[in-house]
């Protein structure tokens, strides 16, 4: 079955890589609700966080915690930071590929946040900020391994 998060974790669609192990891979969301979302792919192709063996669960949610941590030194922009799971097709889950959100907030943002939920999918202005996203991406890599 084709997969477009196993397609990313094989490196057959290009994607904004920050970190990548054995059990997950970090990438920045094309398709972001914020300026430097970022989600977390479980490296096995499962549909619910249920389905993960405990050290892939256990994995995942430490490097979102690690990762979200570089984000904030990425960017001191950042107040806080959403962890959010959609886990199954009535929780919004558009993959069925265990995927974790970290969605960063910033002063003043909700309108802003509120558009690009409404847009999400056919916002044009997504897919002009490549270079961006590449500089994004490489700086909270950076922050990821000089803790
Ligand atoms: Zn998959």
């Amino acid at each position: 079955m084709k997969c477009v998060l196993c397609e990313i974790n094989n490196n057959q669609i290009d994607c904004f890589s920050i970190y990548k192990d054995t059990h997950c891979h970090a990438i920045l969301d094309k398709f972001k609700l914020n300026c430097g979302h970022v989600l977390i792919l479980s490296q096995s192709h499962k549909q619910s966080i249920t389905e993960l063996t405990n050290i892939e669960r256990q994995h995942l949610m430490n490097m979102a915690s690690n990762v979200s941590l570089a984000m904030k030194k990425a960017n001191h922009k950042i107040k806080d930071i959403h962890f959010l799971i959609n886990d199954g097709p009535g929780a919004y889950q558009h993959i069925p590929h265990v995927h974790l959100h970290l969605i960063p907030r910033y002063q003043f943002d909700t309108l802003y946040l509120l558009f690009n939920i409404l847009t999400r999918f056919i916002n044009p202005l997504n897919y002009l900020k490549n270079k961006k996203m590449q500089h994004s991406a490489e700086k909270i890599s950076h922050y990821l391994t000089h803790r």
